[in-house]
């Protein structure tokens, strides 16, 4: 078997093992482009508890994307404070917001979702502080595309199981896992790593004598681990999308 040959047999045989050991995923609900995209925004550099709680708050406190755009940036700021980096995130979400308003005449970008895969997504990184991770996530969760994601998550363990070269940055590693995974996996494999990083391969201390993918890991270790991957738990830890 060749190189990809073999990185996309052991693919098949990782998503076999997660979906067993978290089962699989929910499938993916409706939601509007824009909250996709704003809430992807707020997650970057934080976790999920925090990123969900001031995406709440922030719908909670404007009615409409609309307010939100008119809104003074130190309002918005003050609203998603829970999700850290607000210095940053709030200026840059609201000149989203304007920018799609200018572009389209309402905060919408439900338009997204007539359109091939290669121009929703050099549309969406053209806004200021979305990258290939954040436009593809839009995509997958909002537009229903089959594309493939890698967060912080995903590309750790795909580095740890050799499947991505060393130093892969966040272009390189879309690039070089997507057609490695059949189009109807990716959603599937995106949302069952994420789930596997946050319970049992974590950045730090990786609970390698209980992981599902062991035998799959030239980087395991094989200390003691203490989480068991097929607890009611991790199951649990399944993002539902
Ligand atoms: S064996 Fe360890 S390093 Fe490898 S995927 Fe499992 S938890 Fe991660």
């Amino acid at each position: 078997m060749s190189g990809p040959a073999k990185k996309r047999a052991k693919l098949r045989c990782v998503l076999k093992l997660l979906t067993d050991s978290y089962g699989p995923p929910m499938p993916m609900r409706r939601r509007q482009v824009v909250d996709v995209l704003i809430g992807t925004i707020l997650s970057q550099n934080t976790n999920g508890a925090n990123s969900s709680e001031a995406f709440r708050d922030l719908k909670h406190r404007f009615a409409t994307w609309d307010h939100a755009a008119d809104a003074p940036v130190g309002e918005i700021r003050r609203c998603i404070h829970s999700g850290g980096l607000s210095r940053i995130k709030a200026p840059r979400i609201r000149k989203i917001l304007r920018d799609i308003r200018a572009a389209r005449g309402e905060v919408s970008l439900e338009h997204l979702r007539d359109v091939p895969p290669p121009t929703a997504y050099q549309y969406l990184i053209g806004f200021d502080g979305v990258g290939p991770k954040t436009a593809l996530c839009v995509m997958l969760f909002a537009l229903g595309m089959e594309v493939f994601p890698v967060d912080t998550h995903v590309g750790r363990i795909t580095r740890r199981l050799g499947l991505l070269p060393q130093g892969a940055g966040a272009q390189k590693a879309h690039e070089h896992l997507t057609p490695l995974i059949p189009p109807e996996a990716r959603y599937p494999m995106h949302l069952l790593l994420i789930a596997h990083g946050r319970a049992v391969c974590r950045a730090q201390n990786p609970l390698c004598r209980r992981c599902v993918l062991l035998r799959l890991c030239p980087h395991a270790r094989r200390g003691p681990g203490g989480c068991d991957p097929s607890s009611k738990r991790n199951r649990n830890a399944v993002h539902k999308g």
